[in-house]
């Protein structure tokens, strides 16, 4: 149980409804800030504006996924409120807080890391990568679906990348009877590609190995799909780049050259917002208790 923990839930889409719906029945009292156009009410959460909040009394600050922008600004699907997250914010708050986000970037870590305050990303953990890994695949074959005339089946998939997400991929556009290539550049990757049944490159080759791919997915969060790249791949080629912003795609160039190349994020909470709430909510959940539990060992 979270009892006697107030935790401030920071704006997100609607896969921060699980979390809160989960939180609420452990019982732990929140403050919802970003969410006043949400009809629904949940037992033990308030809404608040970010003004409103009384930091000194917040255990745990949950952030969305992207965290923040390189401003600070938090996106909120349920509010046309501008949330800013600010050192100030976090210096009120009890020395235990915890800030829990998806990922980080240069402004999170600064900030937590002058207010001295923990930040925990949930996706630098392998088990909820990998658990998030399951509906990003799942929305890749739907844009992949979306914006082709022609079948998975028997098409050829370049995959970049053999990380949580590319793996995945790999696996499903593969069990779907695409003709799978996928390109890494660590030997042991190259080896579990092989592994996998499907064609290994090492990336250094990828301007050689483009020529005939009708749909390339990018997993690699660096500029690799560059305008060398592009300019060898057919005019009809879909790029679809899941990596996170700004993905690894040169757009401009892409787009010059008449091909179409769609930068995808936050597929999880557009095609499974309630399993993605899910994998977040039962992670957060444990770790909430775990810091509670070490707190109470402490006192
Ligand atoms: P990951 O496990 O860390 O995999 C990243 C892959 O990129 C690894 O294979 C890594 O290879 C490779 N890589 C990184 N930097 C590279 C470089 N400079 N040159 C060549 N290869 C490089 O990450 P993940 O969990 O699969 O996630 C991949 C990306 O997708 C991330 O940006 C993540 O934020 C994003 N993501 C997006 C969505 C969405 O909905 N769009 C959902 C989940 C994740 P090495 O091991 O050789 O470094």
């Amino acid at each position: 149980m979270l009892t006697g923990m107030q935790i401030a839930v920071i704006g997100g889409d609607a896969r921060q409804l699980e979390i809160i719906r989960k939180l609420t029945e452990l019982d732990a009292r929140l403050s919802l800030i970003g969410f006043e156009q949400l009809d629904h009410a949940f037992t033990g959460a308030v809404k608040e504006k970010l003004d409103e909040v009384d930091f000194s009394t917040i255990d745990a600050l949950i952030l969305p996924v992207p965290g923040t922008n390189l401003e600070g600004q938090v996106e909120t699907i349920f509010s046309n409120e501008k949330v800013i997250l600010t050192e100030d914010m976090l210096i009120k708050t009890p020395e235990h807080c915890t800030i829990y986000s998806g990922i980080s970037n240069a402004f999170l870590n600064e900030i937590t890391t002058k207010s001295k305050r923990r930040l925990i990303q949930l996706f630098s953990r392998d088990d909820v990568a990998i658990y998030n890994s399951i509906p990003t695949v799942e929305g890749t074959i739907m844009m992949a679906i979306q914006h082709t005339d022609y079948t998975i089946h028997g098409s050829n998939v370049m995959v970049l990348g053999l990380g949580r997400c590319g793996m995945s991929t790999a696996r499903a556009f593969h069990a779907l009877g695409a003709k799978v290539k996928v390109g890494a550049r660590k030997s042991e990757h190259l080896a579990r590609i092989t592994e996998m049944g499907v064609t290994p490159f090492h990336l250094s080759n990828l301007v050689k190995e483009v020529s005939d791919t009708d749909i390339l997915i990018n997993t690699i969060p660096h500029p690799v799909v560059s305008a060398a790249v592009i300019s060898k791949l057919p005019a009809n080629t879909l790029i679809i780049d899941i990596a996170s912003k700004p993905g690894g795609t040169d757009f401009r160039y892409a787009e010059k050259r008449g091909i179409k190349a769609l930068l995808a994020p936050s597929l999880p909470g557009i095609v499974a917002p309630k399993t993605a709430g899910l994998i977040l909510a039962d992670v957060l959940t444990q770790l909430l208790q775990d810091d509670l539990l070490n707190r109470k060992g402490k006192e």
